[in-house]
This record gives C-alpha cells, sequence and structure tokens, in this order.
C-alpha cells in the first residue's frame, strides 16, 4: 500500500523503493494504470518494494491536474498546467518527513516513474525562459538522490534490458550485503 512503509512482503529480501505507478497502483495524475509487470513480477521475486507515491502521499487528489517543472528566479518549482498552482512546497516540506521515515528503513535501492515532475531521475520536462529542457529531475528525486547519495536509483527506462536490470540488482545487492556486516 503507498506510504505505508512496509515491504510488500515478509521474507527477508533487499528493500527496494519504488514510484507506486509501476506497481499498478491507481495514483496517476490522469487515472491512467501503469503497471510495469517485468518489475513487480520478475525483480518483485528477489526485492521486496516499498512503493512511494509522493503527489498523492503528500496531498493530491486522483485524477489530478498535469504539471511540470519551471524555472522561476533560477529556482525549480513544480507548477500545475491549468491552473497555474505552484505545489513546490507541499511535495519539498513531504518529502523530508518521508526521507526520514525511510532512513529507518536500509533502502538498498530506488526506481523510479521516468518523465514525472516529481520522479524523473533525469527525463522531466523544464520549462525556462529560453527552453524546454526534456532532462530534469523531479523534486522527490532530487531530494531523494542528495539524501541517500550511496544508493542505487533508476528509472525504470533504464531497467528495460535483462543486462540493465542485472547491473542493477548487482548494485543493490552489493549494498544489501555491506549493509548486513
Ligand atoms: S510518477 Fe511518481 S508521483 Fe507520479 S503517479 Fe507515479 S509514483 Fe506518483
Amino acid at each position: 500500500m503507498t506510504g505505508a512503509e512496509t515491504p510488500t512482503d515478509s521474507v527477508v529480501k533487499p528493500l527496494v523503493g519504488i514510484s507506486s505507478c509501476l506497481l499498478g497502483e491507481n495514483v496517476r495524475y490522469n487515472g491512467e494504470i501503469k503497471l510495469n509487470s517485468v518489475l513487480k513480477d520478475e525483480l518483485g521475486e528477489i526485492v521486496s518494494f516499498v512503493s512511494v507515491c509522493p503527489e498523492v502521499e503528500s496531498g493530491m487528489s486522483v485524477p489530478r491536474e498535469p504539471m511540470d517543472l519551471f524555472v522561476v528566479n533560477g529556482n525549480t518549482r513544480m507548477v500545475t498546467l491549468e491552473s497555474g498552482r505552484d505545489m513546490t512546497q507541499l511535495v519539498a516540506t513531504w518529502a523530508v518527513e518521508k526521507l526520514n521515515r525511510l532512513s529507518e528503513l536500509n533502502l538498498c535501492g530506488f526506481i523510479l516513474k521516468a518523465r514525472s515532475p516529481s520522479c524523473a531521475v533525469n527525463s522531466a520536462k523544464v520549462h525556462s525562459e529560453l527552453q524546454l529542457r526534456t532532462d530534469g529531475a523531479g523534486l522527490f528525486a532530487s531530494a531523494l538522490r542528495k539524501r541517500f547519495p550511496y544508493l542505487p536509483v533508476e528509472e525504470e527506462e533504464g531497467l528495460k534490458t535483462a543486462a540493465q536490470r542485472e547491473r542493477f540488482i548487482q548494485r543493490v545487492f552489493n549494498l544489501y550485503n555491506s549493509l548486513r556486516r
């Protein structure tokens, strides 16, 4: 269940955070289901997932307005595309608390949804006066990487091939084994 900080099974396996929508949870802004069954079923055999949806857990509804990142006076803001509401502080405040709670779990990795203004590692749209880029980091992904710089973190798009998943799992188990020593 989203936000419970509880792994999805009770067998002792490395704990890996994951964007809730990739597990098929109904949390997307448009109500679409984006289950990634390869991750859920294949990786779910060897790790226990901790489901996190920054937008729903910080209080947003399903459905909700789409949002993008905008550079305003040198700062990155997350703003709704229709009504222009700035949601940055809501997510940033929630993220501090959430990351405090996640720090107690000894997470060994995190898989994040691509192109999201909250979850993307390096593929979110970023608008500025000069250009539209598509290589931005979402607000939660940025906070996560700053708080846990040693954590293996990948977008789901970086885990499409068996070789990519194998490399990620190796990094997860390296951290898992070092934490158990
Ligand atoms: S991409 Fe992140 S914020 Fe968006 S629905 Fe998925 S988990 Fe929630």
